[in-house]
């Protein structure tokens, strides 16, 4: 009888202090996943529902949802009873982790947006080695590079109607405040990542401005070292390039390859060239010189005329903020990181739905009843492999990735 009151009476205190240490009960492993279950379940329906959306199969003019048992990577066709591989060509093929674990860093990276989640941190949630984390994320990261067209083409579209042919801007050099009433106006801008202290060798001489705190001096090699990123932006979705330097050649071709010709464009002083391209293109001057000689610069120095460069300022110091906790990325995968980051973001203003209609429209995306993606996008399937084997140096720390091996996991 006392043997059982006491039983009851530790029974009854256990769930409410998780120290209580019953010595009859099985050990809990120190494994952080026995700790903290992750619904599998439900990040398994977080990817197959991604899965489905983006990159759905087509048999017997339907798409293919159903699964089979004890078959992860299978799918069957409801009406010919046919097999179909799950996740060849996608990013995620010959993936062999546990599928969910793709779930929970696709919702995980979403609902964290604005900061981000490194390798180590995966590796130390999911309990699988650091290679694999890294591996999952630079899936990710080419997802993210694979949908980023059609997000351009949604943001034309969406640019197209904001601005038709008709809208016009006052001359330079008027008030724009009514002009741009109840108009999202898109600004743009440069920022640097990582950048050279000026003691550390930059190559001070051969460059200026941004450009050079990139580069280091000739003298130690002239390498790349830091990440020049370009960003065009509306305040709600973000288009983020890596690149060399900031002239007109190089710039050029981004803006005009992403932005309608009639787009009502703010940036600083950098882009002096733009105007004869975009003639609703303004500048705002940020070092204008005060009048006043007790003072060096003007008090409308971040806006003149209503032409000001704000959202692009708001969007550097969430980047910057953002990066900060990988500590470093490499130059080379700098593309990766800035497309995985701004996927996210435009992920909020942008309708899956939608995306994966826009995909649909361009049909080389959408895969045939044999699992295989038609034309270019077949290609697309193969270079996506070969991205993550020649991914072997990750980004944000210094260790080799072993590439994946060529598994037969997936094919039948
Ligand atoms: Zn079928």
């Amino acid at each position: 009888m006392m043997m059982v009151g006491i039983m009851v009476g530790e029974s009854n205190h256990a769930p409410s202090s998780l120290s209580t240490h019953n010595p009859n009960s099985p050990q809990i492993p120190q494994n952080q996943q026995a700790n903290f279950d992750l619904n599998t379940q439900y990040y398994q329906a977080v990817f197959d529902s991604v899965l489905n959306k983006l990159w759905h199969i087509l048999c017997c003019n339907e798409p293919v949802t159903k699964p089979i048992k004890n078959r992860p990577y299978s799918v069957r066709c409801e009406k010919c009873f046919r097999q179909h591989s799950k996740l060849a060509h996608t990013p995620f093929r010959n993936m062999r982790i546990p599928q969910w674990m793709a779930g929970w860093l696709i919702e995980e990276s979403y609902i964290r947006h604005p900061k981000i989640i490194t390798a180590i941190e995966i590796h130390k949630k999911l309990g699988i080695s650091y290679r694999s984390a890294l591996n999952l994320k630079r899936r990710i990261q080419v997802m993210a590079c694979y949908l980023m067209p059609a997000m351009k083409s949604l943001m034309n579209k969406e640019l197209k109607e904001e601005f038709p042919a008709q809208y016009k801007l006052p001359k330079p050099g008027e008030n724009v405040t009514d002009a741009i009433q109840n108009k999202n106006v898109v600004h743009a801008d440069t920022l640097v990542l990582y950048s050279m202290r000026e003691r550390y060798g930059r190559k001070r001489h051969k460059n200026k401005g941004l450009t050079s705190s990139i580069y280091r001096s000739e003298k130690l090699g002239g390498e790349q070292v830091g990440t020049l990123v370009h960003q065009i932006t509306n305040g709600k979705w973000v288009l983020l390039d890596s690149i060399p330097n900031l002239t007109a050649n190089t710039v050029g071709p981004i803006i005009s390859s992403s932005l309608p010709r009639n787009t009502a464009l703010f940036t600083d002083e950098g882009y002096k060239w733009l105007f004869r391209i975009y003639p609703n293109h303004r500048m705002v001057n940020h070092s204008k010189k005060s009048r006043d000689k007790r003072y060096r610069y003007a008090k409308d120095r971040w806006c003149q005329n209503g032409v000001h460069n704000q959202k692009s300022e708001a969007l550097n110091n969430s980047i910057k903020t953002a990066f900060r906790s990988y500590t470093y990325i490499k130059p080379k995968f700098s593309k990766l990181y800035l497309n995985e980051w701004a996927f996210f973001r435009n992920l909020r203003h942008l309708d899956m739905d939608k995306l994966a209609e826009e995909m649909a429209c361009h049909g080389e995306y959408a895969r045939d009843g044999r699992g295989a993606v038609a034309g270019d996008a077949k290609m697309e399937g193969r270079r996506i492999k070969n991205d993550i084997i020649y991914s072997e140096r990750c980004g944000d720390k210094e260790e080799s990735v072993k590439p994946p091996l060529v598994c037969s996991i997936n094919t039948k």
